[in-house]
């Protein structure tokens, strides 16, 4: 099966694209994190890129459809594509891609939520560069103020999720890439869930439509 995950940043994208992975074995594209491999390796990719994650912007499509090119290739048992597309030059170039390797995709999963649940969810969310965990301040706190509970480290937030920068992540997502909404709505597979729920609840309804379209198939 071939999955597309659409939502703003925050709407739980990745999660949701862990979780269908393992049930159903197919193969996560995450652009977001093949970026910040790079960027975190010091590549030449990474440091071309980091200029634009930090900001918030968008990194330029042609190379952003390089790395989804090459990933596809390898992907024959299904692939779920998560923060891609974003812009509508990016689903025509998936398409004629996906044309040249004779796949097409079975459903556009858009996770909706709103702005005020964004940040609440990015800005105030806050790792542990020593162990890796995650915490959110409001609906995950660490015991102590900004400590971690299991490294007594102080926390750090990501440059790309200070407030001013997360709402600017929306802005360009509302003008880029919400569009695609309704380019994949004309193509009759777009399907659209409440992503203000428990991260269980959503995932069962996301079970649900592939499961439904897996039996039609
Ligand atoms: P994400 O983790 O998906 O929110 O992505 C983090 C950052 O990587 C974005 O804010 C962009 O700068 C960049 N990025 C990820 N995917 C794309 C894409 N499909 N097109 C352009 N930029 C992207």
């Amino acid at each position: 099966m071939n999955i597309i995950l659409l939502g703003c940043p925050g709407a739980g994208k990745g999660t949701q694209a862990k979780l269908i992975e393992k049930k159903y074995n197919i193969k996560q594209i995450s652009t977001g994190d093949i970026l910040r491999e790079e960027v975190k390796k010091g590549t030449e990719l990474g440091l071309k890129v980091k200029e634009y994650m930090d900001k918030g912007e968008l990194v330029p499509d042609e190379i952003v459809i390089k790395i989804v090119e090459k990933r596809l290739k390898n992907c024959k048992n299904g692939f779920i594509l998560d923060g891609f597309p974003r812009t509508l030059n990016q689903a025509l170039k998936l398409d004629e891609i996906l044309e040249k390797l004779d796949m097409k995709i079975d459903a556009v999963i858009n996770i909706e939520v709103s702005e005020d649940e964004v940040i609440r969810r990015l800005a105030y969310r806050r790792s542990c560069r020593k162990c890796g965990a995650v915490y959110n301040l409001i609906y995950n706190p660490p015991k102590n103020d900004e400590i971690c509970d299991f490294c007594n480290e102080p926390l750090y937030q990501r440059d790309d999720d200070k407030e001013d920068v997360v709402r600017r992540r929306f802005k360009v997502y509302k003008e880029s890439t919400e569009p695609l909404i309704n380019f994949y709505k004309e193509k009759g597979i777009l399907y659209t869930i409440n992503g203000e729920r428990d991260v269980d609840e959503v995932f069962n309804s996301i079970a649900e439509i592939l499961e439904n379209i897996q039996k039609s198939k």
